[in-house]
């Protein structure tokens, strides 16, 4: 689901969009029922073992108008041995009856106060046998407006109720054994009020109204894992797209009723990605029937069987604009191939995730290229890898397969690693090994539905190419990305030799004049080549997932020197190897092997290409450089940055960017070159958008749009623009984060200010944060906005209170040299044990700080020759 999220912060470039961001994890107190005291020995994260749900039978009775629910639930469990107890999860529900059967034993059963874990003990009275039991829960549960359980939502004045499970929110719907590896069959009825539609997994089997109320009950839904479990209840308008598939499976798209027109795009576009996956799977589409739910306000889309959720943007919209069209057929083709991996074939584990979500990016990056739905598929692919390679250069990094000790640790795995990466290394492989055997591959992997762990995919792999299968496991237990060494000798035999580090087994293929050679490189690793030849790529087509660092033999080390891109020029760079040569490059200057200095040399070789991916390139160096500035350099580095990409901004800061080049330019450029460094004409432009912005309601402009206009406003426009933009913010709620947003691009003169916006009891705390946050991200305001925290820390902590000072922590990784780190640590460490996520959050900024500080190596402040 949210990786879709993440590749959108990607593909729709908006200045306003970061990184993805996993949803914050649920902390509101628990409601604990009247029950009996906890039992002793509780349980850690996972539900013990020799217990086994076999089957579900759930009664909801929801009200899209109420804020609560009434819930009953059959259970059918398998016990391997007697037992007195029975553990399953439940979250925010008040248990109020419980009842067991076994044999032909049967009695009230006790219900403990749910664990730190979220789970519940269900006593029997006295041991029951070894064998099946049935567990009856009566419970009432809360309709939400996060997105975690049921949530409900307001749309032309009328509540409409929705689900989302994944990753452990299904407990808050059902009592229930809330783990992937568990797939059952569940049969659902709805008790909904007369008149509305209601919407589970499966098809309506039966209807009947009782006492103005209708009362749903839908076929079984065999093998659903908990997190997949999903329904939909409100004044919905049904519009049918026809049967898709060899199966026929009927698709309905599930809207407000003034959308019904604008749903066009799903019907053309969801029969053909269906048709071409199962050519792809040689397996029909497993599902019954399947409704495509359009949601208000979401974070993405998410995959459930047979009712897929979708943000309305995605899913509805005008057939004829291209920008919806790429983004309407990505989150299809993502959540449409999750119909196999994910949903039929499913991890029995989250430390799997990427079995399900990388698998996913990998397919839909792949389908939409195929379809030729994508413009200029080379460069997205490259930003999704850049994506990919940032997070994985953090020393934080986690490997694919990872740990999971935590709920927090099953939230965080929705991360560039599980999707962007493992679309990468997927990708990679499948260049390796040819796409028609990878496809093999594939098919073998998800033969037989069920569960699956990595382990399932590497043994498929194996029985095609076990070499490349041992190298595949390898990158999913390493963090990082592998550094190749790679060194042309020519000499006497030309031969180039690649040799990975920390004895990594990498796919190295490299390109030149006679074509492309490619080899799995363990150690020093030679390739032949006929002749010398007179240009050679490290990584053909930035396919491969490593960094290559050039070294010259020494006979050449001198020459090597006066020509940075060794051994190749930019001209003979394909455009996704000119990205990935400045990704390359980029890593480099973070590992310090780079200095500042040689690092401007290059930036400028690849700005004279004259080329927007090679200026792309030379931006990605640029931002890695920036992070190293420190404050007496800023100014200099400063002006650096404004001689190189200045005018390049103000050509790109059109408002109506067209390509996806366009967006990408004109995004990092934002961020990275100082506001007081860009044209006139630019921020006159801006300012006129941002007056129309305060005088007629932020609604005349994009949101993201918005953002960027406030950015290049703000050094002309100063206190005054600054304080009219603060009294729109408290007037009008509904854009502050925009609004606040804008206001982290003012100057370091305003960050006291920016703070005392934190403590303003106008505001909410933590949606003024990002003011803040914003500045600390940001080389020119980082090291003022530091001494405005620390100038009101106690204020801050104890405002932003326990729950959201993780924030604070968090921004204070942008910040670089050791002085400041042991600031941090002295600020923040004696208190990370009364923040939530506290301490996680300190050991990332550190360990960002440390590697900040390896990278600025370099003795010199200033960056500038
Ligand atoms: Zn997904």
């Amino acid at each position: 689901m949210r990786g879709v999220v993440a590749l959108l912060s990607v593909l729709a470039a908006s200045c306003s969009s970061g990184d993805p961001k996993p949803r914050e994890p649920a902390r509101r107190p628990l409601r604990t029922t009247d029950a009996v005291s906890s039992p002793a020995k509780a349980p850690g994260l996972r539900l013990p073992a020799g217990v086994t749900p076999l089957a579900y039978d759930v009664r909801l009775e929801l009200d899209p108008d109420r804020e609560t629910f009434a819930g009953r639930v059959a259970i059918r469990v398998k016990l391997d041995a007697p037992a007195r107890q029975i553990w399953l999860h439940g979250d925010e529900l008040e248990i109020d009856k419980a009842r067991y059967r076994a044999g032909t034993r049967s009695g009230a059963a006790t219900v403990s106060r749910a664990t730190e874990h979220e789970m519940h003990a269900i006593g029997l009275g006295d041991a029951v046998p070894a064998g099946e039991v049935v567990l009856e829960l009566e419970y009432t549960g809360h309709v939400g407006d996060d997105l975690e359980g049921l949530f409900r939502q307001k749309f032309g004045g009328k509540w409409f109720l929705y689900s989302q499970a994944e990753a452990t929110y299904a407990r808050r719907i059902v009592p229930c054994f809330d783990e992937p590896r568990f797939k059952v069959p569940w049969r659902v009825t709805l008790v909904v009020p007369d008149g509305q539609v209601a919407l589970a997994n499966a098809p309506v089997a039966s209807e009947r109204v009782v006492d103005k109320r209708r009362e749903v009950t839908f076929a079984e839904m065999p093998n659903l894992p908990s997190h997949l479990f999903a329904v939909a209840v409100g004044p919905f308008a049904l519009v049918d797209v026809g049967k898709v598939g060899k199966q026929g499976v009927p698709v309905r798209v599930v809207v407000a009723p003034k959308d019904t027109k604008r749903v066009g795009a799903a019907g053309a576009w969801v029969p053909k990605l269906v048709d071409t996956l199962e050519q792809y799977f040689d397996q029909p589409m497993p599902l019954a029937k399947l409704d495509l739910v359009a949601v208000p306000r979401f974070f993405g889309a998410m995959e459930n069987p047979g009712l897929i959720t979708f943000e309305v943007t995605s899913l509805v919209g005008d057939d004829k604009d291209p920008s919806f069209l790429r983004r309407h057929i990505r989150f299809l083709a993502h959540e449409l191939a999750h119909q196999w991996v994910g949903n039929a074939v499913t991890p029995a584990w989250w430390n799997d995730l990427w079995l399900a979500e990388a698998f996913a990016t990998w397919l839909d990056d792949k389908l939409s290229n195929a379809l030729g739905t994508l413009d200029d598929p080379a460069l997205r692919t490259q930003l999704a890898r850049a994506h990919a390679l940032a997070a994985d250069r953090e020393l934080t990094a986690k490997p694919l397969r990872r740990e999971i000790a935590s709920n927090d640790d099953i939230e965080d795995a929705f991360d560039a690693i599980s999707y962007e990466k493992g679309a990468a290394v997927i990708a990679m492989f499948e260049q390796f090994v040819g796409e028609e055997k990878f496809r093999d591959i594939v098919r073998a992997y998800i033969k037989r539905p069920g569960t699956a762990t990595a382990q399932t995919f590497v043994a498929a792999f194996d029985r095609i190419d076990a070499p490349l299968a041992k190298a595949f496991a390898g990158y999913l237990d390493r963090a990082g990305v592998p550094i190749v060494d790679m060194e042309l000798d020519c000499s006497s035999s030309p031969r180039l030799v690649a040799s990975p580090r920390d004895h990594a087994a990498v796919p190295v293929c490299v390109r030149h004049p006679a074509g492309k050679s490619c080899v799995l490189a363990s150690g020093p690793t030679t390739i032949a080549l006929a002749s010398c030849p007179a240009w050679l790529v490290g990584n053909a087509d930035g396919r491969g997932y490593y960094h290559v660092q050039w070294s010259a033999p020494a006979s050449d080390r001198k020459k090597a020197k006066q020509s940075p891109i060794v051994p190749t020029a930019v001209s003979q760079l394909a455009p996704a190897e000119r990205l990935a040569h400045g990704e390359d490059r980029a890593a480099a200057i973070a590992r310090g092997e780079l200095t500042k200095r040689d690092a401007l040399v290059e930036i400028d070789a690849l700005l004279a290409a004259r080329d927007p991916y090679a200026e792309l390139a030379a931006i990605a160096m640029a931002v890695e450089v920036n992070r190293t500035v420190d404050e007496a350099g800023v100014a200099s580095w400063g002006h650096e940055l404004g001689k190189r990409f200045a005018k390049r901004l103000s050509r790109a800061a059109t408002w109506q960017p067209r390509t996806a080049l366009d967006f990408a330019m004109r995004d990092a450029l934002a961020d990275l070159v100082p506001p007081d460094r860009f044209a006139n004409d630019t921020a006159h432009a801006a300012r006129a958008l941002v007056d129309r912005a305060l005088r007629d309601g932020p609604t005349t402009i994009r949101s993201s749009e918005l953002v960027l206009a406030i950015a290049l406003a703000a050094p002309a426009g100063g206190k005054a623009l600054f304080e009219r933009i603060v009294t729109a913010a408290a007037k009008n709620t509904a854009f502050v984060d925009e609004w606040f947003e804008g206001l982290a691009y003012f100057d370091a003169s305003f960050a006291p200010r920016a703070v005392e916006l934190v403590l303003d009891k106008r505001f909410e705390p933590d949606r003024a944060w990002p003011i803040v946050g914003g500045m600390l991200g940001r080389t020119p305001t980082r090291d003022a906005a530091w001494r405005a925290v620390q100038a009101r820390l106690g204020e801050l902590l104890a405002t932003l209170g326990a729950k959201d000072a993780a924030a604070m922590i968090e921004a204070t990784a942008g910040l670089c040299g050791a002085h400041q780190r042991k600031q941090v640590e002295t600020a923040f460490s004696p208190r990370v044990s009364t923040i939530v996520n506290g301490k996680r959050a300190l050991d990332q900024a550190l360990a960002s700080i440390d590697r900040c500080i390896t990278s600025s190596g370099a003795p010199t402040s200033s960056p500038a020759p």
